[in-house]
């Protein structure tokens, strides 16, 4: 028997507009898009953020191009989750076929997605014809409240609270449930209670966290947004297994969104913060979560041979300290051999001997982790960092 697995990827976690600013590279920079591929090969795309070009340029047709139908439920109608669409390269093969969900807009009418597709495609905004576009696209208008079927998945939409509307969606497939809450502001009684019909019992739970817990009192009261202190009252309220910090603002720094999943972490357990290429898989076998992003980032790397100390945290939580060899390095960051496996997205001290003018010196960096190979060497999980001074 073979168990169900589900694979959530991350191709956009930034809101309301992309950053290209350095000091963001490590989460990432472009705009909401996600997709989930269900155990029965269904492939969802939440959300036609400036993450979804990429998801084109690295296009895998589903069901190994036989039945290629992509299911594309759009939370709402804000820029950053709607300006992929022209720049998705799928869109203008004629073998594919995409089902658009999305609520009608009391600013549009019917037809509310095709029309935005029609703006955003019209001169002189977008210099291709929408003629081009020779994918079949299907539209369907999904209202909240709303549950429905997809291959041997559920649907379930809810509205939140966020200006001019903004749809929660809670995928329920064999491997796992997944609630995908972005764009909301807690204090909306009704609205509030939707958010945790979504969230509950979910696997992976993931909500806005764009502004902090005292901007969301004061200066970003009333702009649509929530806080990672909401996330984790919803996530402990719900009995939601993981929390996904979600939405970080343009003006957060990956050190900010650092120190927003540290505290976020000594609330709840089991928490992550989006970052671009993140991989979550569903059912898999004995394991909880598992998160990764790939290796891509780190390019330029070298072999090397330098002895190190390193500190950290591990998945249970505790401290530990162990000696190794560095073996492979670039100039943003490492691969370590370790026998301790350390939690993901935490900090590593690494002290590393490096041959000087006057001899062996001690070089002190600062990793973060993003990215734990296990099975690799018996006893030892190879374990990717970022430095980070
Ligand atoms: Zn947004
Ligand atoms: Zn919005």
């Amino acid at each position: 028997m073979t168990v169900p697995i589900a694979k959530l990827s991350f191709w956009g976690v930034r809101g309301s507009t992309p950053t290209v600013d350095p000091a963001t590279w490590r989460y990432g920079g472009n705009t909401p898009c996600l997709e989930l591929i269900a155990p029965d090969g269904t492939q969802f795309i939440l959300d036609c953020g400036t993450g979804l070009r990429m998801l084109g340029s690295r296009w895998a047709a589903p069901n190994g191009g036989k039945a290629p139908e992509t299911h594309i439920l759009v939370t709402h109608y804000h820029w950053d989750h709607i300006q992929g669409i022209p720049f998705f390269s799928p869109l203008y093969a004629e073998n594919n076929e995409f089902h658009f969900y999305s609520f009608r807009s009391k600013f549009l009418g019917r037809d509310s997605l095709k029309q935005v597709f029609e703006a955003q495609m019209a001169l002189p905004y977008f210099p291709v014809d929408m003629s081009a576009m020779s994918a079949k696209r299907k539209f369907k208008e999904v209202d909240a409240g709303d549950s429905f079927k997809v291959g041997e998945n559920k649907v379930t939409a809810r509205w939140l609270n966020h200006p001019q509307g903004c749809l929660g969606f809670r995928i329920e497939t064999p491997a796992g449930t997944v609630a995908y809450a972005t764009d909301n502001e807690p204090g909306d009684a009704k609205l509030d209670e939707n958010l945790r019909e979504l969230a509950a019992g979910a696997d992976i739970f993931i909500n806005d966290a764009q502004f902090t817990p005292e901007q969301l009192e004061t200066t970003r009261k009333g702009w649509g947004h929530s806080s990672w202190l909401e996330g984790t009252k919803v996530a402990r309220q719900t009995g939601a297994k993981t929390l996904v910090l979600f939405h970080h603002d343009p003006d957060s720094t990956d050190r900010m969104v650092d120190s927003i999943l540290r505290q976020a972490r000594e609330e709840f357990d089991s928490v992550f913060a989006a970052s671009e290429g993140m991989v979550i898989t569903l059912g898999a076998p004995g394991d909880k979560v598992q998160a990764h992003m790939p290796g891509t980032r780190t390019a330029l790397r070298r072999e090397a041979q330098f002895h190190a100390k390193v500190c950290g945290v591990t998945e249970g939580g505790k401290d530990f300290e162990e000696e190794t060899i560095v073996r492979d390095i670039s100039l943003q960051g490492a691969l370590i051999s370790l026998k301790h496996l350390p939690r993901l997205q935490s900090e590593l001290q690494v002290t590393m001997e490096a041959p000087g003018a006057d001899g062996v010196q001690a070089m002190n960096l600062r990793g973060y982790v993003v990215r734990i190979d296990t099975g690799t060497e018996k006893g030892h999980v190879a374990v990717g960092v970022v430095f980070t001074d």
